[in-house]
């Protein structure tokens, strides 16, 4: 007798569809029988300098004691970061990714009785952890790409536990201001948690950089994530970091796996926090490219949205998928968002110069190639 298994998953995890990644350059060289170093990848918006010298030694030291269980604790790295940022050790929480510190935030937080609130078009990983704890999502409509605000504030009911932010917001590069976002928080009951996902923030003027942390002493509610993947260039060690009041930082670190975050990351994310050069670098390179495809995008006749983030959605009509099957057959790889209910859209990451012009000249021959096939009818 066969057992479907899909009844045996608990409910929310029957509905669940798996995250869906920027292709990896190795797979299309596989599929189109390409040299790999001939691919363009801007599909998960990072950095396209590379890693900074300074984490890449610190790995490789690392190595030497692979065989050690990594600080579980990971002193030295919630030492400098707190540092940095002016807060105590016990306000941080490490992640594997900040991604894991969003799972770990809804699984302290909230259970199948709980709703959940977060915006139209936001970062797709919201919706999955509400649906694997058993919860309910609500979704409120967008305004103009970005959150509405004061609509997900009116949404809080008796059952609302958490709310999650993105500012800025993948993968419509929205931000609000903070005034915007303060206000907001003002206008959020105590007793729900406010996740404000700041994955882009190093993108942001450098003053903005601290703001949210000062709210942290008048909304013990909020949480502001953080992460090393993007401007910091380590997407690929997996670690991320969130900031709270110590007593909400206390509850998750009970939910937190031991050993979340490996020794290797551990030691590049320590590093790399002294490397400011890399910072300015990555801000640099990320705001020359999005002027750069901003520009290359309006020649094309093309809308965006402006974007805050180190990517850009482009509004490319009805034949999307069409579009991205021809860059990928040029071997510039970017990513489809129709799962974000954003089917005419492609979102592109800012690479280095050459590569936004290789995707610009790309995506002109493949618009060419869908005019030419509605011709051919
Ligand atoms: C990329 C991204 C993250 C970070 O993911 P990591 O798990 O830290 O790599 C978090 N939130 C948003 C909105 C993102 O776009």
């Amino acid at each position: 007798m066969s057992i479907d298994y899909q009844t045996l998953a608990v409910e929310g995890v029957q509905g669940l569809m798996p995250y869906q990644p920027g292709k990896p350059i190795d797979e299309l060289a596989r599929e189109l029988g390409l040299d790999p170093a001939g691919i363009v990848k801007l599909a998960s918006n990072e950095n396209p300098l590379g890693p900074s010298s300074l984490a890449l030694s610190a790995a490789q030291k690392a190595l030497g004691d692979l065989c050690r269980y990594p600080d579980g604790n990971g002193f030295a790295l919630k030492a400098k970061l707190s540092q940095k940022l002016g807060l105590k050790p016990a306000q941080v929480t490490l992640g594997n990714g900040s991604n894991d510190i969003l799972e770990i935030i809804a699984r302290s937080f909230a259970d199948n009785t709980a709703e959940i609130i977060y915006s139209q078009y936001a970062f797709a990983v919201y919706p999955l952890v509400t649906r694997a704890i058993g919860a309910k999502g609500v979704e409120v409509p967008a305004r103009d790409w970005g959150h509405d605000l004061s609509a997900m504030a009116s949404a809080v009911t008796d059952k609302t536990r958490l709310i999650f932010v993105a500012n800025p917001n993948n993968p419509t590069g929205t931000a609000h201001s903070l005034e915007a976002v303060e206000r907001f928080l003002a206008s959020v009951p105590e007793r729900v948690i406010v996740v404000l996902d700041e994955a882009y923030c190093e993108y942001l003027d450098v003053s903005d950089y601290y703001t949210s942390i000062q709210w942290l002493n008048h909304y013990p509610n909020l949480i502001v994530s953080r992460t090393f993947s993007k401007a910091w260039g380590l997407a690929g060690l997996r670690v991320g970091y969130c900031l709270a009041s110590a007593a909400v930082t206390d509850i998750l670190n009970r939910v937190r796996q031991p050993f979340n975050v490996d020794s290797i990351a551990l030691a590049a994310a320590t590093a790399v926090l002294d490397d400011e050069d890399y910072l300015a670098r990555s801000r640099q390179v990320n705001a020359s490219g999005l002027k750069q495809l901003a520009a290359g995008l309006e020649a094309l006749g093309l809308r965006y949205i402006p974007s805050s983030g180190n990517f850009i959605a482009v509004e490319v009509g009805p034949e999307a998928p069409a579009v991205f099957e021809r860059l990928l057959a040029q071997g510039v790889i970017v990513r489809p968002i129709a799962g974000y209910g954003m089917p005419e859209h492609l979102r592109v990451s800012v690479g280095l110069p050459a590569e936004n012009q290789r995707f610009l000249d790309a995506l002109s021959k493949a618009l060419h190639g869908s005019r030419q096939d509605s011709a051919n009818g």
